[in-house]
């Protein structure tokens, strides 16, 4: 099917007047971004993507400009005013960044040498996931407002959001919910198997909209039960869900404004070495690849990117990608980690995802790799020089392919050489074990006195692999978590280390005596229906409390 907005001619008008949405599975196009936020995931199973990624023709101009103004420049791209107008959307923005507790939101430092450290744990949850979620959540709120506008009682618009998480999804997009008008939020969590710290950011928020839910299982139970809730009629009827897992287009959108932002700010902070339009290289803690994903519409938007770098842990689908070609759940070779942890010192789920020290990277496929197969795919169909739409078609049905052999056989690839080629044009990767990540937060702590988090230990040791090998080349590493949040590995790793202590190191103010504060979280087996039927009941409640 054509699409309104890009080869439609009846307007008589050759550029896209506002940004429109596909599908990587391209059967689903044409949708506004509104539509495309509350959606979250097409029908025909694919993730959405702009028709166009917008050049930033005039991004040398925002050099010195702030984080909100800033984000206001690159979202304005691809939200037009006709959607939300300028006035909304700087205050949207305003708002979700004025809960962060930098000034520059996600500020830049110098860690050692060439390499420059992105701290994007500013946030209320103290995970990078933060920036994204602050945003989505204001989104929501400002799309269910202005449907429901003149409208009472019953005939609001009601979202339930509906979530699993092993941990900092949860807190962030509770964060990002709380409070909010006609959206309620439940969040599943395996009981008993997530962080102390991360479970009490969840617990101890007592908003009526927030309602955690613990289930006697593993995550993947937890995973389970929504995705029958999704598919299940009884509730869809009765309740709009949403989801805010990371396949949300508004978040990888949110994402992009940092990639900008730490460009600039190495521009001011290093004057005489760094100019404008030099490149840097980029290495991104990745799990389900949206946060480097967003890196790559900074790159092709215009920022002078000399690599995306892609740093695994030992789950590391996407290294073996980069390598070999092949996107295969379980590797074609005995693949046990070569410098990991001892064999039985490695728990592994049935399914083949290792628990390691970073577990917010545990992952088994990485969902938002879809995204990029289709820019891949797409511009090989347009090597075949056909048309426009054409070339979107023949994206659409190679990923469809691609993702079809990943569910009924475990994996697909080798793929075309001109399509492995391409992704190593812009994008390398490094696979870092438990030992290694171990040892990146020792020696920092030695050399420089910063306390990695495990996440982030993943990206630097990555760092400075990617640094050695492009030695005139700037490396901005990101870091995803507060150290805080993984006491766990932060302090197997430097408890041998003289005169440190987590306690006056580490941790922030902000989790003294989280332990003592009041908590609101309901048991709940692992049984789906009992789960449907929690869900409507205190959807229920809390619609009476309004009243
Ligand atoms: C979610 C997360 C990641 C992985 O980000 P993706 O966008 O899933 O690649 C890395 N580190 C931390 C701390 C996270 O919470």
């Amino acid at each position: 099917m054509s699409n309104g907005a890009v080869t439609n001619g009846s307007s008589g008008q050759t550029h896209t007047e506002s940004q429109r949405y596909l599908s990587t599975r391209g059967d689903d196009s044409g949708l506004s971004f509104e539509e495309v936020v509350l959606k979250g995931l097409a029908s025909d199973g694919g993730l959405y993507i702009p028709h166009e990624i917008p050049a930033a023709e005039q991004w040398e101009s925002w050099k010195d400009l702030s984080f909100v103004d800033l984000a206001f420049n690159v979202l304005s791209l691809y939200i037009s005013p006709s959607e939300i107008p300028a006035e909304d959307l700087k205050d949207i923005i305003r708002r979700s960044y004025a809960t962060f507790r930098s000034p520059d939101v996600t500020p830049l430092i110098q860690l050692q040498g060439n390499i420059h450290l992105l701290e994007l744990f500013h946030g209320p949850t103290f995970a990078f996931k933060d920036v994204a979620l602050q945003f989505l959540g204001n989104l929501f709120e400002y799309f269910l407002v202005r449907r429901n506008e003149g409208k009472t009682g019953r005939d609001r618009y009601h979202l339930t959001v509906v979530g699993a998480t092993s941990g900092d999804t949860g807190s962030a997009a509770i964060y990002g919910l709380r409070g909010k008008k006609d959206v309620s939020v439940f969040m599943l969590h395996p009981k008993g198997r997530v962080s102390p710290i991360q479970e009490l950011q969840m617990t101890t928020v007592l908003d009526a909209n927030v309602h955690n839910l613990a289930v006697t299982g593993n995550f993947d139970n937890c995973q389970d039960i929504v995705k029958a809730l999704f598919a299940d009629p009884d509730i869809n009827s009765s309740h709009k869900l949403g989801a805010v897992n990371s396949i949300n287009w508004a978040r990888i959108l949110a994402q992009t404004v940092y990639y900008f932002y730490s460009y600039f700010s190495l521009a001011r902070q290093q004057p005489d070495s760094f100019k404008i339009g030099d490149k840097v290289r980029f290495v991104v803690p990745t799990g389900n690849f949206g946060d480097i994903l967003a890196g790559y519409f900074a790159h092709r938007m215009g920022l002078p990117v000399d690599k995306l770098v892609i740093a695994t842990n030992e789950n590391d689908i996407l290294d073996r990608f980069w390598k070999t070609g092949r996107y295969e759940k379980k590797p074609a070779y005995g693949a046990a980690a070569e410098g990991g942890l001892p064999a039985d010192g490695v728990k592994a789920h049935e399914d083949g995802v290792k628990e390691t020290l970073s577990p917010a990277m545990d992952i088994l496929v990485s969902s938002n790799f879809e995204r990029l197969l289709w820019f891949l795919a797409y511009e090989f169909a347009s090597s075949a020089g056909m048309d426009d739409e054409w070339n979107k078609k023949q994206a659409g049905q190679e990923v469809s392919a691609w993702l079809a052999d990943l569910k009924t056989k475990g994996g697909f690839g080798p793929v075309y050489k001109d399509v492995l080629e391409a992704a190593r044009r812009t994008f390398e990767s490094e696979r870092v074990s438990d030992q290694q990540t171990l040892d990146t937060i020792r020696s920092l702590y030695k050399e420089v006195g910063y306390v990695l988090d495990p996440h982030t230990a993943v990206g630097v040791e990555a760092a400075r692999r990617s640094a050695a090998r492009a030695p005139g080349v700037p490396t901005i590493a990101l870091s995803t978590a507060h150290p805080a949040k993984f006491a766990g590995a932060v302090t197997l790793a430097l408890r041998d280390e003289p005169g440190f202590e987590f306690d006056a190191k580490v941790l922030p103010p902000e989790f003294v005596g989280l332990d003592k504060k009041e908590k609101r979280v309901r048991d709940v087996a692992n049984d789906w229906t009992a789960v449907r039927e929690l869900v409507k009941q205190e959807v229920e409640e809390e619609l009476k409390g309004l009243r």
